[in-house]
């Protein structure tokens, strides 16, 4: 089964090729991505209307490369798939449309697929993850644990109540003066401060359950800055990696104190062969990774996190979903809907009155 993916719902237009011979691991043939960060970066954030015209623009490009470096035909693909949501309406329709397109062109079949869906099924791709492992989704606009059991069979153990941790660092940036996307630099300050200086909040962790909030954090952080600023005039950059470092200490702590708690759940179902793994953007955090993965060795179970190009937006999860699916005999026709809600759950899902 050969499949190309289409990703385009926030700040990078993606397109890759996956196949898979019989029960063999997949294999990535290609995976593209054009990132926007240069667009956005005077705006300190994404700007919705900017991000569609620029993946209306990229799509094409960015899909005749996958094709080029996969040197594959449209003869040689089984299926389309693409991210059909959750994201940016703007950016998830300019990928429908574009995959809708190259269907009805074709006559390959359309498969829409959960964005989400595309970062949780990560470890299958990589690791051939077996059902059920734990999954904890840590990115830009999300935060949960999920037990997968299937590509459409997810539970949700518990998530953020308020903030996901990417937008936190994002956000802790902003107020640093530190550049976009806050991940990478905010990680890179940390590792040369002091994580005692500052002794941020660790929300939540009075609270049973395997919740989540993040927006406080930010919070302190922005009124420790502003007490440093008051006093001395400004932050030197000590001041600023010590900030940094703090507040990644204190994500760090939360995520690995709730994941100690899911994966105790997870344990008690009995899984034969117990995994835990992470993905989206902010499982790229070497510290968080770190410290999960000596969670899961007390805990009893393996973990896996993706390698960095895979942690953030790519189209190859998108490509690999879609690859499940297909095989899960799911179809989607031309009047495929780009939603820009869509829990991943099925809870969730089926309170919307939706979701497959
Ligand atoms: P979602 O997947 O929830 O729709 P998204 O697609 O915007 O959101 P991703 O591309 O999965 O998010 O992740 C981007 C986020 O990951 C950004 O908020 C970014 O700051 C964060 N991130 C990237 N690298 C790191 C890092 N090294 N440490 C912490 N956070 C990081
Ligand atoms: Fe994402």
């Amino acid at each position: 089964l050969t499949i190309l993916g289409l990703e385009s719902s926030c700040d990078d237009t993606a397109a890759a090729v996956v196949r898979q011979a019989g029960d063999a691991r997949a294999e990535i043939l290609s995976s593209v991505v054009f990132g926007q960060t240069e667009l956005h970066a005077a705006f300190g954030g994404v700007v919705p209307e900017i991000a569609a015209r620029a993946h209306a623009e990229k799509l094409d490009v960015c899909v005749a490369d996958a094709m080029a470096q996969a040197d594959v035909g449209f003869g040689d693909l089984d299926a389309i798939a693409v991210t059909a949501g959750p994201g940016l309406i703007g950016g998830v329709l300019s990928g429908v449309m574009c995959a809708k397109g190259l269907s009805a062109a074709t006559g390959l079949p359309l498969i829409g697929v959960n964005h989400l869906a595309g970062h949780a099924l990560t470890p299958r791709l990589t690791d051939g993850a077996a059902w059920p492992y734990l999954m904890l989704l840590v990115s830009g606009g999300h935060c949960q644990f999920l037990i997968a059991r299937g590509c459409q069979d997810f539970t949700r153990l518990g998530g953020t109540i308020d903030d996901a941790p990417g937008e936190a660092f994002d956000k802790v940036a902003r107020i640093l003066g530190l550049p976009q996307p806050g991940g990478p630099s905010v990680e890179a300050e940390a590792a040369k401060g002091d994580p005692a200086r500052f002794r941020f909040p660790r929300p939540l962790l009075d609270r049973e359950g395997c919740d989540f909030s993040f927006s406080g954090l930010k919070t302190a952080v922005l009124r420790e800055r502003d007490r440093i600023v008051a006093e001395k005039g400004g932050l030197t950059r000590a001041d600023r990696a010590d900030l940094c470092a703090g507040f990644q200490q204190a994500v760090v702590d939360v995520l690995a104190e709730k994941t100690r708690r899911a994966v105790r759940i997870y344990m008690a179902e009995g899984p034969s062969r117990p995994l835990v793994a992470v993905a989206g953007g902010v499982s790229a955090n070497k510290a968080i990774r770190a410290r999960l993965e000596t969670v899961c060795a007390a805990e009893g179970a393996s973990f896996t996190a993706p390698p960095l190009p895979l942690c953030t937006d790519n189209a190859a999860m998108i490509a690999y979903a879609g690859l499940e699916l297909f095989r899960a005999g799911v179809r989607d026709g031309l009047d495929l809907m780009a939603r820009p809600r869509w829990p991943l759950d099925r809870a969730a899902a089926g309170m919307l009155g939706g979701g497959k």
